[in-house]
């Protein structure tokens, strides 16, 4: 823990849930015991934000998975950040891998679409990240760089206290692929915590050295790829680990609350 003191968690339900589903999970949060010092955020899909809003309590919040580069209008399937805003929705995901990947959101992209969004009052979850092709051809640190390098070319000073970076390694979603640290030594490629440590160190020197240092020791810089409840404790302790962006396991009411209480 190193940014602003207060540990995040997000949970990214991705393009899951039916009504059932969805009525489940929010009585399985409402039920569960989380401390009052840890931001959470959880993120449905569109359509269920509005009944996720309506039925689960403080003190999760809630966030959108994306939205739209501009001010609403003509742009068939899109949502805008004011909607959101207008909606009372917090907070939005942008620039998570897969939308880079699967969408071909590029990095400018991103970095237009976090400053929109954050110019209309909603709060950033801003998500970074590299292929395993990209880390062991070398070229990561550049890859991270210019993902930072958009967000940080477009996000005004005064923004940064609602951005949160999610580094988020691609081949460590999804795949179980997160080692404890003992691991980590005994294999280059089971390298997730190891991982964590050493670019979120990056990150924040990146941050301090490219927007200013003031940014850099409040931004909470959270670590996201295949947490769950049995690594999520060791990777809490991490030094530069600020919280977490979960996916699969915050899909299951229990696990993610277990999550949200990582640090204790
Ligand atoms: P995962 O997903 O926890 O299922 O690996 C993380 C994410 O994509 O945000």
């Amino acid at each position: 823990m190193r940014g602003s003191g207060r540990f995040f968690i997000g949970g990214n339900w991705k393009c899951n849930g039916t009504i059932d589903s969805v009525t489940k999970l929010v009585d399985e949060l409402n039920a569960g015991s989380v401390p009052s010092t840890v931001d959470i955020v959880v993120a449905p899909t569109f359509v269920h934000l509005e009944r996720v809003q309506r039925t689960l309590k403080g003190p999760f919040q809630i966030g959108a998975q994306d939205c739209w580069v501009s001010k609403g209008g003509a742009f068939t399937g899109e949502v805008s950040a004011e909607m959101l805003h207008d909606m009372g929705i917090p907070w939005v995901i942008l620039g998570h891998s897969e939308r880079r990947s699967l969408c071909r959101e590029d990095d400018e992209l991103v970095g237009m679409k976090c400053e929109y969004a954050l110019s209309q009052g909603l709060k950033v979850i801003a998500c970074v990240g590299e292929t395993l092709e990209q880390r062991d051809s070398g070229h990561m640190w550049d890859v991270l760089d210019a993902q930072l390098a958009a967000i940080a070319r477009h996000t005004s000073m005064d923004h940064w206290v609602d951005l949160v970076i999610a580094y988020e390694p691609v081949w460590a979603i999804g795949t179980g692929v997160v080692a404890t640290p003992e691991q980590a030594q005994a294999s280059e490629r089971l390298e997730g915590p190891g991982a964590a440590c050493e670019v979120h160190a990056h990150v924040r020197k990146w941050i301090a050295q490219n927007v200013g240092p003031e940014v850099a020791d409040t931004l909470r810089i959270l670590y996201g790829g295949s947490v769950n409840e049995g690594n999520c404790g060791t990777l809490a302790n991490l030094e530069d680990v600020d919280g977490f962006l979960v996916g699969g396991a915050s899909l299951k009411g229990p696990s993610f609350i277990d999550i949200c209480n990582a640090q204790n």
